[in-house]
């Protein structure tokens, strides 16, 4: 087992840590921190929850000259929340230094922050717009800042502070060492680290892979100015149980909000400008089905763990594969099948392709579920699922009046005879036959089933002996052998966005 002992930290440092409870480096730790402490450069990419603020926090407190007052080292962050948070965990790994450390951040009287800087501040650290801020008024000067760390830089990008942030670099001494951690690693990103480090060493804790196979994929190719519209249009569509539409900045999430709301939608959103009060009762809301659509930019939704969502949709393009996986990784848990619908205007088009290469998937442009009855891949093979006790009731009922022939307005009860011998000849069945619980009632046709048969159970033309589609129910006929899968494949899909279901027909 490697210790804290072994990556060179001092006792000072470890004694913090063993009054907190850390024993064991963890990977990214591990890995980043002897790079900090010889000095070099690090990029370490590795997903929350993995120990990133010890990881940079410190090699950084192991550098840091008590005697010396000058502000030695910054940590920039991309929110308030995460700002005092980081500063907290510094102050807890400082605990037997003398070090002192100030956070910077908006929405609090920048006096005090002002006067927490003149009494002296080894380390900063701010948020992106306050440090600015302190940085016009003089209050606060970087020329000695020879340790900088970009902390969650991937959320900085999201809300748009890349700008600021190299304005920063700027303005910190070139022979500075500077780390950079981030979740993901989005082209600008990688783009800012070959602008503003020297030779960095990459660390990367690579996260289980998330797997997108039980997601059904599509994008919508739209002006920005029309996205509202679409995205009302689409929803009424797609008529999701629980949907997560993703937006790419705040003030994007609660216009969209407003929109929906505006249409008489039940929307809430979830964003950085909200009180962590009121988010963590939007978030409840959400998880308790109290709320059905959820607008929420990236960082407001990480961490968010909720079952049924069974549409994400990406309203602005995410900014990298890596985001696209989280954010769509959303829905099609537990063996459902979900969607993710990503919009793109006619610029971001080529987002697309690159994500698909990245993500190793496709992503086919979104149809109508008429539409979809042309073109559509077959559905996904689903998990098989108990049936549920109101089916077995109707099943009971069907069963009670098996002697009923099957009248021709679909409205009598079903016909029992699941197997039925074409030649009467008594040898074994030549079809099954099976219950769809949609008719003509729910818009589906005889085509509409065939087409189900055809690319959603990929049954060959000659498998299917008869569909007839009756008003309230349909019934298919299919070779024996097909049965079974039939019903594995299509029962609890959608068509032409109903949810069908369908049983062998009971004999
Ligand atoms: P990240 O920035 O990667 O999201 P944090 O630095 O916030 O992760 O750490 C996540 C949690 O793990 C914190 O509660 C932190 O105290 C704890 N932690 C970090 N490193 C260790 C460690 N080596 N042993 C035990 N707990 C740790
Ligand atoms: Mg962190």
């Amino acid at each position: 087992m490697t210790t804290f002992k072994d990556l060179g930290l001092s006792p000072a440092i470890q004694q913090a840590l063993d009054e907190l409870g850390f024993v064991e480096p963890s990977p990214i730790q591990e890995e980043a921190i002897p790079e900090l402490l010889a000095g070099h450069d690090v990029i370490g990419q590795a997903q929350t929850g993995t120990g990133k603020t010890a990881a940079f926090g410190l090699p950084m407190l192991q550098y840091l000259d008590p005697d010396n007052d000058e502000v030695q080292a910054i940590v920039l962050t991309p929110t308030r929340e995460l700002c005092i948070q980081v500063t907290q965990a510094l102050r807890s790994y400082a605990e037997h230094l003398d070090i002192e450390i100030v956070a910077v951040f908006g929405g609090a009287p920048i006096r005090s922050q002002q006067s927490q800087l003149r009494s002296g501040a080894h380390v900063v650290v701010a948020t992106v717009g306050r440090m600015m801020d302190l940085m016009s008024r003089r209050s606060l000067v970087l020329t000695a800042a020879r340790f900088v760390v970009l902390d969650e830089a991937d959320e900085m990008l999201d809300l748009g502070f890349i700008e600021d942030v190299e304005k920063i670099l700027r303005m910190c001494p070139s022979g500075r060492q500077t780390a950079l951690f981030s979740a993901t690693m989005p082209p600008p990103i990688k783009k800012l680290a070959e602008g503003y480090m020297y030779d960095p060493v990459t660390v990367r804790i690579t996260p289980k892979t998330l797997t997108v196979d039980a997601i059904q994929q599509a994008f919508v190719e739209v002006p920005a100015r029309e996205k509202t519209p679409r995205l009302v249009e689409l929803l009424k569509t797609e008529e999701p149980e629980q949907a997560i539409i993703f937006c790419r900045t705040k003030i994007g999430a609660s216009r969209l909000e407003k929109a929906l709301k505006d249409k008489n939608l039940d929307v809430k959103a979830l964003h950085g400008d909200m009180s962590q009060g009121s988010r963590d009762g939007v978030m409840i809301a959400f998880k308790d089905h109290r709320v059905r659509l959820l607008v929420a930019t990236d960082i407001a939704a990480r961490g968010l763990d909720v079952e049924h969502v069974t549409h994400v949709i990406n309203f602005d393009v995410p900014n990298s594969s890596e985001t696209y996986v989280h954010r769509i990784g959303r829905t099609g848990r537990v063996g459902r099948t979900g969607r993710a619908i990503t919009f793109v205007t006619p610029a971001e088009r080529d987002e697309i392709g690159r994500i698909e290469r990245d993500v190793n998937t496709k992503i086919g442009e979104w149809e109508t579920p008429e539409e979809r009855l042309e073109h559509a891949p077959p559905p996904r093979r689903r998990e098989r699922r108990e049936r549920r006790p109101r089916e077995r009731e109707r099943e009971a009922e069907a069963t009670a009046d098996s002697e009923a022939a099957p009248s021709d307005d679909g409205e009598a009860k079903p016909e029992r005879n699941g197997a039925k011998d074409r030649d009467g000849d008594g040898k074994a069945p030549k079809t099954t036959k099976l219950f769809v619980n949609r008719g003509e009632r729910s818009g589906i046709d005889e085509e509409d089933l065939r087409w189900a048969l055809r690319e959603g159970a990929v049954l060959p033309d000659d498998a299917v002996h008869d569909v007839r589609v009756l008003h309230r129910f349909s019934f298919v006929e299919v070779d024996p052998d097909q049965a079974e899968r039939t019903v594995e494949y299509l029962d609890g899909t959608k068509l032409k966005g109903k949810e069908i279901r369908l049983e062998v027909a009971k004999s």
